[in-house]
């Protein structure tokens, strides 16, 4: 279980997140979602402690997240940022294996159980193929799939994931989350896509400047309404093959470039 409540944020006095909250249930998949610029990165970063809110209070079961140490943080919350560490001289394997180091007293080595879970995390993002390789010298779309494999390799119940869709083509955008929606992890994932975030979360908390302007079921966050005010989009939500599809197109506006004919 992830509880945010009353959260407020700023850099350099420039107040960035306004009294923001959420709450993951256990298995639960909670996907923030929001215009660029407002907050979503923000928001994350403090449900891990890489920032420190100046006001409000989270929680994973039920521990405020400032109480815990880096290694207790880490066998409970695994984090797919947006940074990639790219450049680090190490293959696939052995960044999958990273996600093993919060089991491990320090300096002990890796055993055959652990090579075990990042063969089958691997596995399970269809990376296996790619184990030998220099991390450093994958595409985007592989990164981001050995990354995810990572998080499966520490066992940690609780998942928070910024943008895991950034980079991949439409299958694996579609695998990835289909992934994390059946792993039974207590998930909070920023996404872009409002058609993948209505598909795959159970429910969406919508940010605008730093606010949240609608938190729920997905059908009930993205109304033609919401999508309107908050992303200044035409949307036609359809139902086909059970899922809400969500149709956009831009509201006309006076063209910035008049024709000169
Ligand atoms: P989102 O993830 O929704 O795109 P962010 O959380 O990245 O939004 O950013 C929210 C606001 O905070 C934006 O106005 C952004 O410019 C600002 N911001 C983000 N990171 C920093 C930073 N390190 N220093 C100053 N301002 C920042």
């Amino acid at each position: 279980m992830i509880s945010a409540t009353d959260i407020s944020f700023g850099y350099d006095g420039n107040l960035v997140l306004d009294g923001v909250g959420l709450a993951a249930g256990p298995g639960e998949v909670v996907g923030l979602i929001g215009p660029n610029g407002s907050g979503k990165t923000t928001f994350l970063q403090t449900l891990y402690a890489a920032l420190r809110p100046r006001d409000g209070l989270v929680t994973i079961d039920n521990d405020p997240v400032t109480s815990l140490s880096g290694t207790a943080l880490a066998r409970r919350v695994a984090v797919v940022a947006q940074e990639t560490p790219s450049d680090l001289p190490v293959t696939v394997a052995e960044m999958v294996l990273l996600g093993r180091a919060p089991h491990r007293r320090l300096l002990t080595p890796f055993n055959r159980e652990d090579h075990r879970t990042v063969a089958a995390a691997l596995t399970r993002v269809g990376a296996r193929d790619l184990a030998d390789r220099r991390f450093a010298t994958l595409s985007g779309g592989e990164k981001q799939r050995v990354l995810v494999a990572r998080t499966l390799a520490q066992q940690a119940d609780h998942l928070l994931l910024d943008e895991p869709t950034n980079h991949l083509d439409i299958r694996y955008q579609h695998e990835i989350l289909r992934l994390v929606s059946e792993l039974n992890v207590t998930t909070v994932v920023v996404l872009h896509d409002l058609n993948l975030a209505s598909r795959y979360c159970d429910t969406l908390v919508m940010l605008n400047h730093g606010r949240i302007v609608s938190a729920g079921a997905p059908e009930h966050v993205l109304t033609a309404e919401a999508v309107r005010a908050v992303y200044g989009m035409h949307v036609e939500r359809v139902y086909a093959g059970g899922y809400l599809q969500l149709i956009f197109s831009p509201i006309d506006k006076p063209s910035l470039h008049p024709s000169t004919a």
